[in-house]
């Protein structure tokens, strides 16, 4: 792992930085390229130009790792509200969140039951929900969760990380499912005893990853769902679902809302199926610094907002 990289990922988890950065209204500005804001309304709107351009959506509303059940109460009703608000307003969208946003750390059975009262709201407005894989620690945990609302929920997805040495096992598990899986190369600090250190053989799990999810795809056993913005990937990616006969609606590719925006839509003007995860709320730190971790130059670009 690069030594910026380290850093930012050091830095995502310090509260002071977090209290510092939160209450600077430059930084404020500076993430807006990533998120269109703090409220729903925000996301919203945000949503309804990306439908405009005939990508799908993905919305989700940061924040982790929360510490009373009431704060858990309360995430469910904003989710329940924003599956309200798509349908009102005809979006095509989909929602994704967060186990530990929904107490995962301070009870299963709480966070499960939250996670199922969503899924059900999530098909009874059209939609369909996912769940995001956070950090190694919470991996079995969210693949129980998964396995929970599959089973009554055929569109609701989870997210696998490539890094994660573990993974081609998870797929072949979960197949009998046919589950829909974003994968993504995984966004946390991991240890080196569960994840792969170098970034090429990241990219690499990625690609045999992939083949893995369209071998499947093509006998009608996975959705898959490739989450990335590595576009020579993904052109490669296109032509093995050509060769094996998968077709652009029977895969999607997904991206994060201001990047890679030009590509989003070439590859979308070339026949994909591409969707666009907006994320917006105030508990921004965390998850901001994760971006700019994953391309340390981004970090010029916060440098130029505030002072520019
Ligand atoms: C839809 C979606 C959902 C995700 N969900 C999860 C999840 O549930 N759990 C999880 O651990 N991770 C998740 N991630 C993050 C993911 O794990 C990676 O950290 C992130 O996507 C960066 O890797 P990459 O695949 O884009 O490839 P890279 O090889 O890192 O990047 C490919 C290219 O895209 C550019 N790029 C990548 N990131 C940025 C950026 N932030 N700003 C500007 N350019 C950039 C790079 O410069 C590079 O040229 C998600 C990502 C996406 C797109």
């Amino acid at each position: 792992m690069g030594i910026g990289r380290s850093l930012l990922l050091a830095a995502a988890k310090s509260d002071t930085l977090n209290r510092i950065a939160t209450r600077s209204a430059v930084v404020r500005r500076a993430t807006r390229a990533f998120m269109p804001g703090e409220t729903m309304e925000d996301g919203l709107r945000a949503g309804a130009a990306v439908a405009e351009s005939g990508r799908g959506i993905l919305f989700t509303r940061l924040g982790e790792a929360i510490t009373t059940s009431a704060e858990a109460v309360a995430v469910r009703a904003h989710y329940e509200q924003l599956f309200d608000a798509i349908k009102a307003r005809g979006l095509p969208a989909q929602v994704s969140i967060k186990p530990t946003q929904l107490g995962l750390d301070l009870s299963e059975d709480e966070c499960a039951a939250h996670c199922r009262a969503l899924a059900d709201k999530a098909e009874a407005t059209g939609s369909a929900l996912w769940l995001d894989m956070e950090d190694a620690t919470y991996v079995d945990r969210t693949l129980e969760l998964y396995r929970l609302i599959r089973a009554r929920h055929a569109r609701a997805g989870l997210a696998l990380q490539a890094y994660l040495y573990r993974t081609p096992k998870d797929v072949e598990a979960l197949l009998p499912l046919n589950p829909a899986i974003r994968l993504v190369k995984g966004a946390y600090a991991e240890p080196v005893s569960v994840a792969f250190p170098a970034k090429r053989d990241t990219d690499a799990a990625y690609e045999a990853l992939s083949a893995q999810m369209l071998d499947a795809a093509a006998r009608r056993s996975c959705t898959p769902i490739f989450g990335t913005h590595d576009v020579p990937l993904l052109q490669r990616i296109i032509a093995k679902a050509r060769t094996l006969g998968v077709a652009p609606g029977t895969y999607e590719i997904h991206m994060l809302y201001g990047i890679r925006e030009r590509e989003q839509l070439q590859l979308r003007a070339e026949g994909a199926t591409v969707a666009t995860l907006i994320s917006y709320g105030e508990a921004w730190y965390r998850w901001y610094m994760r971006r700019l971790a994953e391309r340390p130059a981004n970090v010029g670009f916060v440098v130029r907002s505030i002072f520019g």
